[in-house]
């Protein structure tokens, strides 16, 4: 049976739920309330989230955590692993690779790639940079499911399109490139434009 497509508001706050409970070790159930008090979410569009992931507090406890953890994991696809690349590792995409945050929400970032020869063979986190003329072979040997872009503007469309031609399905673009391929999801990542959202809440803060 095919799974409801979640919108991106819910998908958003569906991980904020994930992200908190992930944190919590000292208790075993929690209410929507106390989820709505430290989140700043309506508690009754947490439950409606919630019941879109298939579970409903009991009345008087609330949610028992470990359940709620498992079910958000797999209503996110996050109840498996996935492998990442990271290509261009200049500023933004060497900070990616040193933190070590990603792997315990199952996202491994298995190797990096970049064309310029002082980066190319280094490690950083142990992760391995190597040269992008080689990232067709490293596909084909090692299961990839997404590639992180963070190569120059300029360089951005080739390298898109290589990374689609090797049938990778997924891209977190953080280039200023707009770009849509119909058998990929393209997620375009802009930290200004979160700077943007943010300064038009303040401005229109009452
Ligand atoms: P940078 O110049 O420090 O790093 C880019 C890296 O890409 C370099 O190491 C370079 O050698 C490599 N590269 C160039 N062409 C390549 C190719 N064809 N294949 C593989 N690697 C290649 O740049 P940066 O400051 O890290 O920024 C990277 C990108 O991220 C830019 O497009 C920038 O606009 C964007 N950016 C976005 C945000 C955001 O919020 N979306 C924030 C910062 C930067």
């Amino acid at each position: 049976m095919k799974r409801k497509i979640l919108s991106n508001r819910t998908i958003t706050r569906l991980s904020l739920y994930y992200q908190y409970l992930s944190r919590i070790t000292d208790k075993k159930f929690i209410s929507s309330k106390d989820l709505a008090g430290l989140l700043g979410i309506n508690d009754a569009k947490i439950r409606k989230d919630l019941a879109s992931a298939g579970q409903f507090g009991i009345r008087g406890k609330g949610y028992e955590i470990s359940q709620l953890h498992s079910s958000l994991e797999k209503v996110l696809g996050i109840n498996r692993t996935w492998n990442v690349v990271i290509i261009g590792c200049g500023n933004l995409g060497s900070a990616l690779l040193k933190y070590q945050g990603f792997s315990k929400h199952k996202f491994n970032i298995v190797a990096g790639f970049d064309i310029d020869k002082t980066k190319v063979n280094k490690e950083i986190n142990g992760i391995k940079i190597y040269h992008f003329d080689l990232f067709g072979k490293f596909v084909k040997s090692n299961k990839i499911d997404i590639a992180v872009v963070t190569v120059p503007q300029e360089a951005a469309s080739e390298v898109i399109d290589k990374v689609v031609s090797y049938g990778i399905k997924g891209i977190l673009n953080f280039t200023p490139l707009q770009v849509y391929k119909k058998d990929c999801i393209i997620l375009k990542t802009d930290i200004t434009i979160e700077f943007i959202r943010l300064a038009c809440l303040l401005a229109n803060k009452k």
